[in-house]
């Protein structure tokens, strides 16, 4: 349930309408606009049922949620939400562009790569140092020794820097060197490293499970706000499907869905989403063009010889295009890069 208070509230309503609840043993997420205080009220509702809230001083009305996400929930927080990194804001004034290597490979590689990145527009560089691999033969990731280069990366060519993580040593290495942790399609539903991810404070890219219903992964995405850490960006990176044509299938309607269900922001991974190179400009664009917040994008300086995901990498020169052809979609959405 919200309980939304008339505009200009005075914090003491505030503060004994908040009161009154956790009284009953309810737990209370404020969320503060320009004129609106909305509290968000998480617990066993029937607690609340002797209480004639409406009538409290300065109380306007009360919404019930049927969905069991709330902190994610726009119904919740109506103001698109904005995780801020560095300078650069991930929301709806922006289009923002992740892009580089499927994995951290060696230090030459990513320098390389982010240069370029860079040099194209990109505000992230990414680049996996801890793989979760289909099999476990395949190449896993430099693990600490990655994550040091994209330290130095982001710090040499000013860029964000975004790794997943795969468990809780993940996350506090991950905290020492880069700006945001990934929660890869994988693990959308591991409950515990999602909590951690909210524990650690840090802004948090979490995407789409392979097989996950939107209403799940608002609810993973719960997991992590429930923490106290409302820095949550989402990523739809395609699922399964009966098609084969491509690795998974982009569901771009999940971004005007998003929208209407959640505040937070909604980047699209066309990459992982395809699995092929040269499906991912259009795809791209299309990302934009339905409201997409941003795009993840694996761009390799050698997708021939890469130790993952090299059929789907764009090569630098294709990536420059994509950036060059995107530029008119983002001009049209009102964003800027
Ligand atoms: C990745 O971004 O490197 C990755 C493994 O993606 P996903 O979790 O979407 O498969
Ligand atoms: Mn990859």
């Amino acid at each position: 349930m919200i309980i939304v208070m008339k505009p200009h509230a005075p914090e003491e309503a505030v503060k004994r309408v908040a009161g009154l609840v956790q009284e009953k043993g309810l737990e209370t997420h404020l969320s503060q606009g320009k004129e609106v205080t909305i509290i968000g009220v998480v617990g066993d509702k029937t607690k609340l049922s002797n209480e004639n809230l409406t009538m409290l001083p300065w109380v306007d009305k009360l919404v019930p949620i049927t969905e069991s996400y709330k902190l994610s929930n726009r119904k919740f927080h109506p103001e698109p939400s904005r995780v801020k990194i560095k300078d650069h804001e991930i929301g709806p004034d922006t289009l923002t562009i992740m892009a580089g290597p499927c994995a951290v490979e060696n230090e030459e590689q990513l320098m390389t790569i982010a240069r370029e990145v860079k040099k194209s527009g990109a505000q992230f560089v990414r680049g996996g140092a801890y793989k979760p691999r289909t099999s476990p033969y395949s190449f896993q990731g430099l693990e600490e020794e990655g994550l040091r280069y994209m330290a130095e990366a982001g710090k040499e060519y000013d860029l964000c820097t975004i790794c997943e993580v795969i468990s809780e040593e993940a996350i506090e290495a991950a905290a020492k060197y880069v700006d945001m942790i990934q929660i890869g399609a994988r693990n959308m539903q591991n409950f515990q490293l999602l909590r951690e991810a909210g524990r650690s404070g840090m802004p948090v890219l979490l995407k789409r499970g392979l097989a996950a219903t939107i209403d799940e992964w608002l609810n993973a995405a719960e997991y992590i706000i429930a923490e106290g850490n409302p820095q949550v960006v989402l990523c739809e990176r395609g699922i399964r499907t009966y098609e084969t044509s491509t690795r998974n299938t982009l569901d771009l309607s999940a971004v005007p869905v998003i929208r209407q269900k959640s505040h937070l922001p909604v980047i699209v991974d066309p990459s992982h989403a395809t699995g092929v190179c040269a499906y991912v400009p259009p795809l791209a664009k299309a990302a934009v063009a339905c409201g997409a917040d941003g795009l993840m994008i694996e761009v390799h300086n050698d997708p021939e010889h890469a130790l993952s995901d090299g059929p789907q990498s764009l090569t630098f020169p294709a990536f420059h295009q994509l950036m060059g052809e995107l530029e008119g979609y983002i001009n049209l959405s009102g964003r800027t890069l």
